[in-house]
């Protein structure tokens, strides 16, 4: 029977909380679509013939295919295409920046909005979270073992993938729970952790062993997990966890925080819970340095643990800001004052040593730099001061140096980045491959899965050649 397409040229809005309520509590902010509203925004795909969506992903998930199938109804259908290219989807439907990839490409945002394709990729997979209960079947081992170092996004993916393939594989991961920036980054309120768990099980299900604990590079380096340990190859996926700081007087004051310190405290040790061993300052007013998803995580999850206040102080303009526009949306919506064009000086403290105030000044845009942004410059004598007693610096992060300071004859770039030869994230090192954050700098989730599936691939096709 022909499909009865929806020409509806917005797409169906997300249910969510009230802005009013969301932002005194960590409950998820966006509800999820019913099957009424999936099955009605699917069929607002016309399925056209170049499927730009496709390209515009970087994991090339069938998107056309996975929603044909949800406008059939046959919800579990779409979850089997989706879960052929993506390991995560549950947290690529929320988090994924969509409208820079697959929706920024989509036909129908031509003359309207682009199909909801990651709102629909959510539905799909808590629907099969919600009522497919099977286990799926584990791989006959091929015989061959491999190690990755790091259990985030890529990581996870790349260890997946080759699990699927037959191969034994051991994750060695420093925190003491798996998940990387899913479970001490992204706020609860965006990525409920049941979510990343149940998908992490998944691929506990398929075999693939998870070592908490285990710091690579202290506990056992790479010569030992290919030497002693007998792992053929090695997927470095350790991710860019070591937090910036811009060097100004008053860094070093109680109350200055890095968004990494402040989100783990919150997200992983769960500091907003009253059961909680972690501390983390009560603040009355917050400043947070930057403008990319890490500050608006920051700024919201300050908001819910009691600040009346919180500012993003950020130095270009609402147009530059490289946050989700969503997430942009959201905090606004939750009431934090934007402080734009405007750049830290110095913090002050009071005798104690705790942060009372800090100053910026104000700024105006030049010519473009070498990003093509505009540049951000100084206009003399505008400075002027926010009253606050928190700072948070969210301005990036590098990786950490402790597997290029353990890993002889591993190559690494002017930022600590680990270099690969492009694609297939192979390193100046024979079987050991890197991808994810750890290579890019810090980036996005999908581009981390990406890479651990091209690497998954190179590994699998290196120990077949060298086995052959
Ligand atoms: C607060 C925040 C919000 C974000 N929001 C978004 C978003 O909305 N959308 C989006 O697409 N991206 C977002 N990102 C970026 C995204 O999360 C990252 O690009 C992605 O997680 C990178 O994946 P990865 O696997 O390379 O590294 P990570 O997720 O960082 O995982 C690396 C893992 O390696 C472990 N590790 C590090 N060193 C060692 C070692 N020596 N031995 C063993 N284990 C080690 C770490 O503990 C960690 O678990 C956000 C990032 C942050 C910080």
């Amino acid at each position: 029977m022909a499909v009865q397409f929806n020409m509806d040229p917005k797409k169906c809005p997300m249910p969510s909380q009230d802005p009013q309520v969301r932002n005194h509590n960590f409950d998820e902010v966006a509800l999820g679509y019913t099957k009424e509203m999936a099955v009605g925004e699917a069929k607002r795909c016309l399925n056209c013939k170049n499927k730009p969506c496709v390209n515009g992903c970087p994991v090339g998930i069938d998107i056309p295919g996975f929603i044909s199938k949800v406008a059939a109804e046959d919800f579990e259908g779409a979850y089997q295409v989706l879960s052929a290219s993506s390991s995560l989807p549950a947290v690529c439907g929320r988090v994924c920046p969509q409208e820079t990839q697959c929706e920024g490409v989509c036909t129908r945002g031509i003359k309207g909005e682009s199909v909801g394709i990651g709102r629909l990729e959510r539905f799909v997979a808590d629907w099969h979270r919600e009522n497919v209960h099977t286990d799926p079947q584990t791989p006959v081992f091929n015989g061959h073992k491999v190690a990755v170092i790091g259990a985030g996004p890529s990581g996870l993916t790349c260890a997946g993938d080759l699990a699927k393939a037959g191969y034994k594989v051991t994750i060695y991961e420093a925190l003491h729970v798996a998940g990387g920036v899913l479970m001490y980054g992204i706020p609860e309120f965006r990525l409920p952790k049941d979510i990343v768990q149940t998908e992490i099980e998944g691929l506990k299900k398929l075999g693939v062993d998870i070592e908490t604990n285990m710091v690579m590079g202290k506990v056992l380096t790479i010569d030992e997990l290919m030497g002693e340990y007998g792992y053929e190859a090695v997927y470095v996926a350790s991710g860019a966890g070591l937090p910036r700081f811009m060097n100004i007087p008053g860094e070093g004051l109680k109350g200055v925080y890095s968004a990494n310190e402040y989100l783990t405290r919150t997200n992983l040790m769960k500091a907003y819970r009253p059961d909680s061993k972690t501390p983390i300052k009560k603040s009355k007013a917050v400043a947070v340095v930057g403008g990319g998803n890490v500050a608006m995580d920051a700024a919201r999850c300050a908001l819910r643990l009691g600040a009346e206040t919180v500012y993003i102080v950020y130095r270009r303009g609402m147009e530059e800001l490289p946050a989700r526009r969503e997430e942009v949306e959201h905090a606004q919506e939750e009431g934090i004052v934007f402080k734009l064009l405007c750049n830290p000086v110095h913090i002050d403290g009071d005798e104690n040593g705790n942060v009372k105030d800090i100053t910026c000044i104000r700024m105006e845009l030049g010519e473009p730099d070498a990003s093509g942004r505009r540049r951000p410059v100084e206009v003399p004598g505008s400075e002027f001061t926010l009253e606050v007693d928190t700072v948070i610096m969210a301005l990036g992060t590098s990786p950490n140096p402790l597997i290029r300071s353990t890993t002889p004859g591993l190559e690494t770039n002017k930022h600590g980045c680990i270099v690969t030869n492009g694609d297939d994230g192979l390193t100046s090192r024979e079987g050991v491959y890197a991808g994810g954050d750890a290579v890019t700098g810090a980036a996005t989730v999908i581009l981390a899965m990406g890479a651990g599936k091209h690497a998954a691939k190179a590994i699998d096709e290196y120990i077949k050649g060298k086995n052959a």
